[in-house]
């Protein structure tokens, strides 16, 4: 399985300014310098000492998934993430050889359904386009973003077809070769993660995710969610010193993530969902405090040599 990571944002698209972005290139060609090197041909060595998001920033986006397995796919939520999937689409020529797309949503929160109108097959004669939700609203919230005044397209003259699919929790359901599954998650309105199974290997969505309820004793059935997933992709848009004043908001925090990676057996998780006022260098202090948390709470992950984590960026792909 590859998972791709086409919007990592939470809550509302956002990054940098255009100023802060030069500001953010001159300190780049300054640190170049200042570490002694001097020609074009030493520019590769340098970037390679640094991540790339250090270089290239988190990207805008909001949440859009993409789990793909031997040419077929799922998508996670519609977050304006989604419109870099849609041009990918377009731009290699792959819209045109496929015809059908699988959706599931987690909830209909502004940033995981503003993508919808932008995702450019809704517009194309003979593509099947089908939603999964375990709520029952999918259908009018999707009508309602193809509606005048607010958006020029109606629904009616979509030319795709259009499905609805109805999921229940903890049920497994067989899509593209994948098998998945719903837990409720601790967000308002209400929210799903989902949990997708193939050839052994397991992806773990829990974005928009407060992590109120840790042990197995507490998430009852919801823990099946997480127990030995290769990959969990873990709702940290505050640190745990903010939560005092966030409490309820329904995101979580990187401590409670290794948390849970500690007590289902996780191998590798993903932070995400980043706070639309954390800027290129809030996050990359959160990476910094993070490995810290890692290091001074969770020893039985850190001295884990199998164990990796990271936080998100635009673009990532991670193979299970
Ligand atoms: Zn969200
Ligand atoms: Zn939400």
């Amino acid at each position: 399985m590859n998972i791709k990571f086409w919007g990592v944002r939470g809550s509302i698209p956002s990054n940098l300014m255009t100023q802060n972005w030069a500001q953010h290139f001159e300190n780049l060609m300054r640190d170049f310098f200042a570490s002694g090197y001097r020609s074009a041909d030493q520019i590769e060595l340098f970037m390679s000492q640094k991540s790339l998001p250090e270089i290239g920033g988190f990207g805008s986006g909001t949440t859009c998934v993409e789990v793909i397995r031997q040419n077929k796919s799922l998508i996670i939520d519609c977050g304006s993430g989604i419109k870099n999937l849609s041009d990918h689409l377009v731009k290699s020529g792959q819209i045109l050889a496929q015809d059908e797309y699988h959706i599931f949503m987690s909830h209909f929160h502004f940033d995981h359904i503003m993508g919808i109108p932008f995702f450019v097959p809704h517009f194309l004669k003979g593509k099947k386009i089908h939603y999964y939700s375990v709520q029952k609203d999918t259908e009018k919230i999707v009508r309602n973003l193809f509606t005048k005044p607010t958006f020029p397209v109606t629904y009616e003259s979509l030319q795709a077809e259009i499905y609805f699919h109805s999921i229940r929790p903890y049920e497994k359901h067989h899509v593209q070769g994948m098998e998945v599954t719903a837990y409720r998650l601790d967000h308002p309105d209400p929210c799903y993660g989902f949990r997708v199974e193939a050839a052994s290997k397991v992806y773990a969505h829990a974005i928009d995710h407060e992590a109120v309820r840790i042990s197995q004793s507490d998430l009852g059935l919801d823990g099946g969610l997480f127990k030995n997933a290769n990959l969990l992709y873990f709702d940290a848009q505050y640190m745990e010193s903010e939560m005092k004043t966030k409490e309820g908001w329904g995101h979580g925090t990187c401590d409670r993530g290794f948390q849970v990676a500690a007590n289902f057996g996780v191998q590798q998780i993903l932070f995400a969902h980043h706070d639309p006022s954390s800027d290129l260098q809030t996050l990359c202090e959160y990476k910094k405090k993070a490995k810290m948390i890692l290091h001074e709470r969770f020893s039985e992950l850190s001295e884990n040599s199998q164990f990796k984590w990271d936080y998100a960026f635009e673009g990532q792909v991670v193979e299970i």
